[in-house]
């Protein structure tokens, strides 16, 4: 079952970072008219509370964060594009959000055009594919090439297991029933045991060999743990 088609068919969420209500908003039109989901958020504490994107656009200056700081930690928590905002005047700050994971940067004022061609560019750069490839902790989930690496080293799955972890890693943190997962791994009218769904899961888990990662949400299905409170466990036995 090609999973990663329906994923990828899915257009992709920007987050807009901006604390110019005027700016936002403009950049937000342009985005939906191209095509992307676009969320805006105001402050760098919304920033960090905002559903997951696959592209954030970041103003460096913010009213209640270091925008630097932001950045830093975004990309501890996740592999959207990064691409940071800057006026005339902070291209110190621009340098540093660059070694904290930034993805490119532009420099107010910029038409929507530079913007759209700078973002096209920058997912060109980071998946070659056109393809969304789903980080979570030190876990990287490739749709396309049916790939997962934890921490750079490559893990074989079945490929049961491996729509098991994409249906997870495709939204981290948001609880997958039990239901969806046997509906959409196995078949949309399973009347089989459920038990086969735990016995993945735990195939999973010893595979993936991070601690925490894949959640029992007791009653409800599985969601893809916050690996940050505790930092990635490289290597932790399972
Ligand atoms: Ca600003």
């Amino acid at each position: 079952m090609a999973r990663g088609d329906a994923v990828r068919a899915a257009p992709l969420r920007v987050l807009v970072v901006e604390d110019d209500d005027g700016i936002a908003r403009s950049m937000a039109r342009g985005l939906q008219r191209a095509g992307y989901v676009a969320q805006v958020v105001g402050t760098g504490e919304a920033a960090l509370a905002a559903a997951p994107a696959d592209v954030v656009l970041l103003d460096l200056g913010l009213p209640d964060m270091d925008g630097v700081e932001v950045c830093r930690r975004l990309r501890m928590r996740s592999d959207a594009v990064i691409i940071v905002v800057t006026a005339r005047g902070e291209e110190g700050d621009r340098v540093v959000a660059l070694d904290e994971g930034a993805d490119d940067y532009l420099v107010k004022p910029f038409g929507l055009a530079e913007l759209l061609a700078r973002i096209r560019a920058v997912l060109r750069r980071v998946t070659p594919s056109g393809s969304v490839v789903f980080a979570h902790g030190p876990v990287s989930v490739d749709p396309r090439t049916r790939r997962v690496t934890v921490n750079g080293a490559e893990i074989a799955l079945t490929p049961k297991e491996f729509d098991i972890l994409e249906c997870l890693a495709a939204d981290p943190g948001r609880v997958v029933t039990r239901q969806e997962l046997l509906e959409r791994v196995w078949d949309a009218n399973w009347y089989g045991p459920t038990k086969v769904l735990d016995v993945h899961i735990a195939a999973l888990r010893r595979k993936l060999g991070v601690d925490g990662l894949v959640e029992t949400v007791y009653g409800r299905g599985f969601r893809l743990g916050d690996l940050a409170a505790g930092g990635p466990q490289p290597g932790a036995a399972g």
